[in-house]
């Protein structure tokens, strides 16, 4: 279990929508599990399509949603918007304190501030005197996003910047670090000035390693929570790698309470592929099926990469529990997987082997693999669902069948001794 930095807890949501806490372990509280954003693409003054992406982010398992609001359009659709979404809903604000203030008006759950490009001390404190005042005097947080391409402004901050220089001196982002951590003091200090502690903190940047650094340097000397981000990552193809080694480092240090991953493609990526970093981090409860399978190699007898497609895409449809599935290519590694995991099939010549929990269960050609593979989850699901079985336990020890006799794979590799069967057991070496 990873443990996390203990933090100050924000809290956003009504009634209707539901609440979801940031962060905690300090004052008395729980770290909440880490939530994920997502960010609407579309104009928010267009609100029909503004709430279709709303509820599509939603139901693809995002937490929170924040939507762009540059115009008085925008805030005044906030309006009609909010009533029509079952997710809290924040607003992204940049250069017009006033429309931090109507969104407030509005009813928005929690306000995003830039201080790059809002930071005139009385317009801040018009924006936290409206956000301590709303949810009818509950008050409403505000993340501070010191995003890198925003912190331009570099006036007064010789002195603050000279003295983090040396503490950051043999960091290569030491320049970036200073610049970024005066500000966020300078901004806070606003804060604390009106006794608003309702916050989260954000440092992304593009380039991973800055992200790392900035994020680590965060959490040394503030104790509110913090939104990862790897901003203006790229395509989904590029950005996931971009996106998720240096947020998975974080994490796995125990830095990070709420996650954005930011795709130049449709964001509902952006919430699945950040619900699958929180899954294999264990930071989040899975929900669904967890799918392994294996890469193939030159021992594959079956149309692997197409089953698995066909797999995932049915599973996501029909199970909802964190079954743990298994789609190997072949006897190398079929059984032990097939050990591990609750369902599990693993290929031969054109034939497939399922097992449930250890127990083989049937034997079929390539042809109906798909349909049976999805009946035994559907059977597991609904044993597990009555009570009659417990996800992860192991019933049945795997006994490796044959490779020459049951399947047939590896017989022709065997004899052109590229692969060795001992005697009594089967003893191929793990070639992934
Ligand atoms: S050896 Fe491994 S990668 Fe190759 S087919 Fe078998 S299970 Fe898949």
């Amino acid at each position: 279990m990873i443990q996390r930095r203990p933090t100050r807890q924000i809290t956003l949501g009504d009634d209707r929508v539901g609440f979801v806490s940031i962060g905690g372990g300090k004052d008395g509280t729980t770290p909440a599990p880490v939530s994920v954003q997502s960010m609407t693409t579309g104009y928010t003054h267009e609100i029909d399509t503004c709430v279709a992406e709303i509820n599509r982010l939603a139901a693809a398992g995002a937490d929170i949603v924040r939507v762009a609001v540059p115009g008085k359009n925008d805030t005044q659709a906030l309006k009609e918007i909010l009533p029509q979404v079952r997710v809290p809903i924040v607003a992204d604000v940049h250069f017009h304190f006033g429309r931090a203030l109507e969104a407030v008006e509005a009813g928005v759950h929690k306000i995003r501030l830039n201080p790059g490009n809002i930071n005139d001390r009385k317009q801040v404190e018009e924006v936290i005197a409206a956000c301590k005042a709303a949810n009818g005097g509950k008050g409403i947080p505000i993340r501070i996003g010191v995003n890198e391409g925003s912190i331009v402004e570099r006036k007064d901050k010789q002195k603050r910047m000279k003295e983090l220089g040396g503490v950051f001196s043999d960091n290569k982002h030491g320049h970036f670090l200073a610049i970024m951590i005066t500000k966020l003091e300078e901004y806070l200090d606003i804060f604390y000035g009106n006794d608003f502690y309702d916050i989260a903190i954000s440092a992304k940047s593009p380039d991973p390693s800055l992200v790392i650094a900035a994020y680590t340097e965060v959490s040394k000397r503030f104790d509110h929570p913090l939104h990862l981000g790897v901003t203006h990552a790229g395509p989904r193809e590029t950005a996931m790698i971009r996106s998720c080694v240096p947020m998975g480092h974080l994490l796995a240090s125990g830095i990070g309470d709420t996650v954005r991953i930011s795709y130049a493609s449709d964001p509902v990526y952006e919430v699945e592929d950040a619900l699958e970093m929180l899954y294999v981090l264990e930071c989040r409860e899975r929900k669904g099926v967890d799918l392994i399978a294996c890469p193939t190699c030159g021992r594959i007898q079956v149309d692997l990469f197409t089953l698995v497609q066909e797999v995932r895409a049915k599973l996501a449809d029909e199970i909802s529990l964190p079954i743990k599935v298994a789609v190997m290519g072949c006897i190398v590694n079929g059984p032990g997987e097939a050990e591990g995991a609750d369902v599990a099939i693993f290929a031969g010549n054109q034939r497939g082997i399922i097992y449930v929990q250890g127990e083989k269960v049937a034997n079929v050609p390539e042809a109906e693999i798909l349909d049976r593979l999805m009946q035994e989850c559907v059977k597991f699901q609904d044993k597990v669902q009555r009570g009659d079985a417990k996800l992860g336990q192991k019933v049945v020890k795997i006994a490796p069948p044959d490779p020459i006799g049951e399947l047939g794979s590896g017989f022709d590799k065997i004899a052109a001794g590229q692969v060795h069967a001992a005697p009594t057991d089967l003893t191929i070496g793990n070639t992934d």
